[in-house]
């Protein structure tokens, strides 16, 4: 199957080397017979129909500053995308865009494309380190690190990500990391996010592949680095201790 992915704003978002996230969900493709088709959605391109996956990456304020107003005037197809089925994954100032506003550092608002049941608004403090996630509407966990200042706050009823064990998520004090609606997630945890999380990234690719009306089992690979990449990351995180 070819798999279409949109990647917004590849130019502006990628702290991190969040595009990382989609040479490992190329790899794992390609490893099944499955074929990624990326192509960029930049400033004033329109949403291409037909997607299969959008993925956002990580920015700071001032990207996000560039891009929002852009990107709120896509609200709609993404929206409906979305609905349809579409898959989505959005890291950092990626996911805080999905949402309704970001206010930032200086207090500028931000609109967001309501995508996300939740709001963002930033801190003084930066909430800087290892992660670790119980995600137990798959019974598997997720490790990464973090590094943001806004706290995002989900809407009553918003289902997280995963449940913090040790780090801080959204907003230090919720217990929550992330927000996860249909198959649309979005995430604090950068870079090597898909990497030393095999299950998260296959996750993603068999709900690309409902959507592009392919068969959605994968065949397991072996994964012997990646999970020796995950216990790393979640030591890490656990030598870390609590939330703030
Ligand atoms: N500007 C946002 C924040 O600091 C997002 C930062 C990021 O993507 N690392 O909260």
């Amino acid at each position: 199957m070819k798999i279409r992915v949109g990647h917004l704003y590849p130019d502006y978002l990628n702290i991190y080397a969040d595009r990382g996230n989609i040479a490992v969900l190329a790899e794992r493709a390609g490893a099944r017979g499955h074929e990624l088709d990326v192509q960029a959605i930049g400033l004033g391109d329109p949403v291409p129909g037909e997607i299969d996956l959008f993925y956002v990456g990580g920015g700071q304020d001032r990207e996000q500053a560039l891009i929002a107003p852009d990107l709120a005037a896509k609200a709609e197809p993404l929206r409906d995308a979305a609905e349809g089925g579409a898959a989505f994954l959005a890291v950092c100032g990626g996911y805080q865009l999905l949402g309704r506003s970001y206010r930032d550092v200086a207090g500028d608002e931000l609109p967001g494309i309501g995508l996300l049941p939740l709001r963002t608004v930033a801190g003084e403090r930066r909430m800087i380190g290892d992660v670790l996630l119980d995600c137990d509407w798959a019974g598997e966990t997720l490790a990464g690190f973090e590094n943001h200042a806004g706290r995002t706050i989900l809407d009553a009823g918003a289902e997280p990500l995963g449940r913090v064990v040790n780090g801080f998520g959204n907003d230090g004090t919720s217990g929550f990391e992330g927000c996860r609606y249909r198959s649309v997630y979005g995430t604090y945890l950068h870079g090597p996010l898909l990497p030393r999380n095999p299950w998260f990234a296959d996750r993603v690719l068999s709900d690309a592949l409902a959507h592009a009306g392919g068969p959605t089992e994968l065949t397991p690979l072996e994964d012997g680095l990646e999970r020796e990449a995950h216990m790393v990351s979640a030591e890490r995180a656990r030598a870390r201790g609590g939330r703030f």
